[in-house]
């Protein structure tokens, strides 16, 4: 077989997988019941399929998939998976009416990562060191929780960070700004108690606020506590309220979870409103626009803490010198994915083990997928 035959794209399906959570979960601004995931299959001549995968919300992630099956395959089809570059600004420009962010770069963001994932392991090279790993066995994680849980208090919620700090991580992340001032500063700092000064402790707001004197008064409450960041304090597309605040407290500011497409980001960083970007490979375009935005991103200082799916993030800050902390929860109560996954990321002293097996380094167990699908491959 010559090598554009290996390589020429034969299939791309795609499929919508719904997971309920076990214990209904709040944010400062919704409630969570469900997850929705659009996972996707690349397969090529040489038989090596890549996989993606990336969240599609409370309900509706059949956008996603639908996008893959209507946008996308149709042009993928035939055309060689090498072509990283080439594919995704077809796919771009193609999708525009459509597109640009949302349910459609979402999907755009998964059909990318299954063309790198196919193309490490038909290389035999992990994914990171198919990216240009920076050589470290380890990169550091975080521990993701403090979620709002019916009949979680102060107490709770120190004997919950006290474990990940017994689990050796060295920096931990709760939600804020659900709760009344006063009750939200306590719970703070039982956090900070909990976790000592050399724990890191980062604040996450998932966009509860909507002026500046209202964060920068609940700021005041926090700062005592020395939070590290505080994370998406505004709406993703009130950058100028980010900015300000940035100006004004001493803590930094994190944001773009939800942000995609490197002219936004661009966006970000001319207007220096985040220190920290959280930029996700499966929301932000892909692995491949991932990678401009961290480029950027170090011409700016700035480092990138990507978003959760640690499955794939630590390979892209094993890769990238400019990121620095993978998002990993450590159980399947608000990020469930790792149902779907057939081997699971290795853990040591809080920091997680860049995998050595070939493209991401696990395949989505079917089993899983049958039993949690909304609708079939297609
Ligand atoms: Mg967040």
């Amino acid at each position: 077989m010559d090598d554009a035959r290996r390589s020429e794209i034969t299939r791309v399906e795609a499929r919508t997988i719904r997971i309920p959570l076990e214990h209904p979960t709040s944010f400062a601004t919704r409630q969570v019941l469900s997850r929705d995931y659009g996972v996707v299959r690349l397969r090529t001549g040489d038989g090596t399929e890549g996989i993606g995968f990336c969240y599609g919300g409370n309900r509706g992630g059949e956008l996603v998939a639908a996008a893959v099956r209507l946008l996308l395959a149709p042009l993928l089809l035939g055309k060689s998976a090498l072509d990283t570059e080439g594919l995704w600004s077809q796919l771009y420009q193609d999708t525009l009416l459509h597109g640009r962010a949302g349910s459609v770069m979402r999907a755009l963001s998964i059909v990318d990562i299954a063309l790198w994932d196919r193309n490490a392991r038909a290389a035999g090279l992990p994914l990171s060191r198919y990216l240009g790993a920076t050589g470290q066995a380890t990169v550091p994680a975080y521990a993701s929780g403090g979620y709002y849980l019916a009949g979680k208090g102060p107490e709770q919620l120190a004997e919950e960070l006290a474990g990940y700090v017994r689990a050796g991580f060295r920096a931990v992340k709760i939600k804020v700004g659900r709760l009344e001032p006063r009750a939200e500063e306590v719970r703070i700092r039982a956090a900070r108690e909990a976790i000592g000064d050399d724990v890191l402790l980062m604040l996450d707001a998932n966009n509860a606020w909507s002026d500046l004197p209202t964060a920068l008064e609940l700021m005041k409450r926090y700062e005592p506590s020395n939070p590290y960041w505080i994370e998406e304090p505004f709406s993703p597309d009130d950058i100028e309220n980010h900015a300000a605040l940035a100006r004004r407290t001493p803590v930094a500011v994190a944001t773009g979870e939800i942000e995609a497409g490197r002219w936004r980001h661009q966006e970000l960083l001319t207007r220096r409103a985040a220190a920290i970007l959280q930029t996700d490979a499966a929301v932000c375009g892909g692995i491949s626009e991932w990678r401009r935005i961290a480029a950027a991103a170090a011409g700016f200082g700035v480092t990138l803490a990507p978003h959760w799916f640690h499955d794939l993030h630590v390979h892209l800050v094993a890769a990238t010198p400019n990121a620095r902390w993978v998002e990993y929860f450590p159980d399947d109560q608000v990020l469930n994915f790792r149902r779907l996954a057939d081997r699971q990321l290795e853990l040591r002293d809080g920091a997680l083990v860049v995998p050595q097996t070939p493209g991401l380094g696990f395949r989505f167990d079917e089993a899983a997928l049958e039993r949690y699908a909304v609708d079939a491959w297609s």
